[in-house]
């Protein structure tokens, strides 16, 4: 049987499926993985910006660097926009057969694609968290790239103040920061993600090397659990022992494929 009738027919089945997602998923909306060639450790040294102390120590020795950083940063986000892969998975939980996304990326595509419940484990840049008080606020794609430009674009003329501009204040009056998860620091949402998996009947797996613990563990555990696997990614992973079924292709490519078929029946 072709592997994509395959997979329709174990997501037709399912009751309670997860879609488990990594940047993969978003390569094709311009946006490079962390490993991929191209990607941000072939620009930056995780050394020098992965943690928050890494981040303030160069903050404080190369500024411009940071300046660098954000702006590679904003560029890429805001030409990004959700692809087939994320209108896929967003479909399947308008169709009742996908019960939640677990993602760990920090992009927001899946929630643009009309994902509905989301736990986005690696948290958002499109939230902000306040310093003083803790709380958490969504943020304005347009207005958050516009104060990124005015404080970023300007070489000559920046200084490292101007970043404490990008993210506005709080309503306490406490300066925000960007509410994603930093190397070191603990992920978001992790027991409703597990949760979730061990629930599961079918986990569809998109874009992930399956490196970052603790979310790398959730495919583990739906396997264990007894959840059919389904994968997505032009490489190989780490999960190939415990996949069912493996789409050595594209997320953006399969996906639609996949979708006509489950469609059609
Ligand atoms: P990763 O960089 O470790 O691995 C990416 C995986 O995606 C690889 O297995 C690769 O083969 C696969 N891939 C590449 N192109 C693909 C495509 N078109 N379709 C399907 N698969 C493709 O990414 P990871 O496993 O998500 O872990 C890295 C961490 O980096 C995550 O925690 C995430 O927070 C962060 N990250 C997020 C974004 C984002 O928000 N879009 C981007 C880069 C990194």
């Amino acid at each position: 049987m072709d592997i994509y009738e395959k997979a329709a027919g174990i997501l037709l089945k399912a009751k309670k499926a997860v879609a488990f997602t990594g940047a993969g998923v978003s390569a094709e909306s311009g946006i490079p993985t962390f490993r991929d060639p191209g990607g941000i450790w072939e620009k930056f040294e995780p050394e020098e910006i992965g943690t928050v102390p890494a981040l303030l120590r160069t903050a404080k020795n190369n500024p411009d660097l940071i300046r660098r950083f954000l702006l590679d940063t904003v560029k890429v986000f805001e030409k990004s926009k959700a692809n087939p892969a994320h209108l896929g998975v967003a479909k399947l939980e308008a169709l009742g057969i996908v019960a939640s996304v677990i993602t760990q990326n920090i992009d927001g595509l899946h929630i643009d694609a009309g994902s509905q419940t989301v736990f986005e484990v690696h948290g958002s840049l499109f939230r902000a968290r306040c310093l003083s008080c803790g709380q958490r606020f969504p943020l304005d794609r347009a207005a958050l790239f516009k104060r990124a430009h005015e404080a970023l674009d300007d070489e000559a003329g920046f200084r490292i103040e101007n970043m404490t501009r990008i993210l506005p204040s709080c309503t306490c009056g406490g300066l925000t920061r960007p509410d994603v998860v930093m190397f070191g620091e603990s992920v978001q949402q992790l027991e409703e993600a597990f949760q979730a998996t061990t629930a599961c009947d079918v986990m569809l797996i998109l874009g992930t090397s399956g490196v970052v613990y603790p979310a790398a563990a959730c495919p583990e555990q739906a396997y264990r659990a007894g959840a059919k696997l389904i994968e997505i990614n032009p490489r190989e992973s780490c999960f190939g022992p415990i996949v069912d079924v493996f789409i050595k292709t594209s997320a953006a490519t399969a996906m639609p494929l996949l979708m006509q078929l489950v469609e059609s029946r």
